[in-house]
């Protein structure tokens, strides 16, 4: 049947549904962009304060840095003038080594022995495999670029390799982390060594080892993450940002921990005793940026030495590179120096590391970064995948409380009826 005007009456009404409902929405988005208040973003501002100064002060450390150079500052003044930003690394490095006893500790404590070792099981073979997808990924990449065309005679050497001192912290006063972050930065830039000296080479490894983080932060793992929780991992990665921006800051995961624990619990709320018992590990073995640095940097100092390596001679790289980056601490450029593991491993010069050290300061921000990203997505991974364990826990945990009270109850009663029966002082005083 049709309308007077030829319309089907139902195409009509579904039709008509479907305008009003758009309509609607239209007007429902409208009122909310106008119900932003002022006070919404003033309140807004003042939460993601913290993040803002902390994106805020890596530019104007950038910039700051970049602007000084031209004073050519003596040694000593670069070191006064990088001094904040030494006191923040010291802080924050004195934190780490309480922080992972006592969270560990706190972290197994809360869970059961089959819970712990499942989680445990579960955060190897999370750390394993993405570990080497990094491995390969770095391969695959330094093979197609082949960043080390030519000869390394007319590379710059830089002889020096920038002294590690051990980890060493304090958590309250990371509130002056901000401040810190930029003087370290610009402190590294005024440092730098003149841009002339990163030649052809040099240059196209580094894009090399940029190309390959970015890979995997921005494609592998998020993939990974919503593959396995159907979750959006952008989401996830926002409550993040500080933490990444406090390892690009200070090229260390150790000594971003308090500020990875604080992101993961209190912004992307993910279960303290997963947390405690994974991140403390994660941070010291999971480091997917620095294994893929280490597979890429040595597969490039091959390809300038002209060194024809064979499939089992990547192989063996790939291998020592997992170790390597499982044995690096999670200290500033503690990447390079296991590197030698890797360049043994195959017969390659180890000397020939000099000719990567004028990059490395960034590249390690750029790593560190990466296997701070790694180790926080693997946190989420595992509480997605222990959810049931952890809510049997929490049911377990409820049904003792209740219990508790259950076997409370009789004697509650009976000290409550002993109570009635007692006289009351004042009656008794009567
Ligand atoms: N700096 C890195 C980290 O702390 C380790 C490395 O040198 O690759 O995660």
């Amino acid at each position: 049947m049709t309308k007077g005007n030829g319309e089907d009456p139902k195409t009509g009404s579904r039709m008509e549904r479907f305008q009003q409902g758009v309509r609607k929405r239209t007007l429902l988005a409208k009122k909310k962009v106008q119900s932003i208040t002022k006070d919404d973003v003033k309140s807004y501002l003042l939460r993601n304060a913290f993040v803002l100064f902390t994106i805020v002060a890596v530019i104007l450390g950038v910039i700051l840095g970049f602007s000084l150079r031209s004073y050519k500052m003596s040694y000593r003044e670069v070191k006064y003038f990088s001094f904040p930003g030494e006191l923040l690394m010291r802080m924050l490095q004195m934190l780490v080594l309480p922080l992972i006893v006592s969270s560990l500790v706190t972290g197994i404590a809360a869970l059961d022995s089959k819970a712990s070792g499942k989680m445990g099981v579960r955060a190897v073979v999370y750390y394993m495999s993405t570990t080497i997808i990094a491995v390969l990924i770095g391969i695959i990449i330094v093979v197609i670029i082949h960043p080390g065309k030519g000869t390394k005679e007319n590379m710059h050497r830089e002889g020096k390799i920038v002294q590690v001192t051990a980890a060493d912290a304090f958590l309250d006063l990371i509130r002056y982390a901000p401040l810190g972050i930029l003087f370290l930065i610009a402190g590294k830039i005024v440092e730098m060594e003149d841009m002339g000296v990163i030649g052809g080479q040099l240059a196209m490894y580094t894009v090399t080892v940029i190309i390959g983080l970015l890979i995997h932060a921005v494609i592998v793992l998020p993939l990974l993450y919503f593959l396995i929780t159907r979750k959006n991992p952008w989401v996830f990665i926002g409550g993040l940002i500080q933490a990444l921006v406090t390892a690009l800051g200070t090229s260390s995961s150790s000594a971003t921990l308090p500020v990875t624990f604080k992101c993961l619990e209190e912004i992307n709320g993910v279960d303290k005793r997963v947390t405690r018992f994974v991140l403390p590990v994660g941070a010291t073995i999971n480091m997917d940026g620095t294994a893929l640095y280490e597979a890429l940097a040595a597969i490039f100092i091959a390809q300038v030495n002209n060194f024809d390596l064979n499939f089992g001679q990547i192989i063996t790289i790939s291998i020592t590179a997992t170790a390597a980056s499982i044995g690096a601490a999670g200290i500033p450029q503690a990447g390079l120096v296991t590197m030698v593991i890797v360049l043994t491993s195959v017969g390659l010069p180890t000397d020939d590391i000099t000719l990567i050290i004028a990059v490395d300061w960034f590249l390690d921000r750029l790593r560190t970064t990466t296997n701070v990203l790694g180790d926080s997505i693997g946190a989420g991974i595992v509480e997605h995948l222990s959810r049931h364990e952890l809510k049997n826990r929490d049911a377990e945990m409820g049904n003792s409380v209740i219990e508790e009270n259950e076997m409370k109850k009789p004697y509650q009663l009976i000290s409550q009826e002993n109570e009635s029966e007692k006289p009351l002082d004042s009656e008794t005083k009567m």
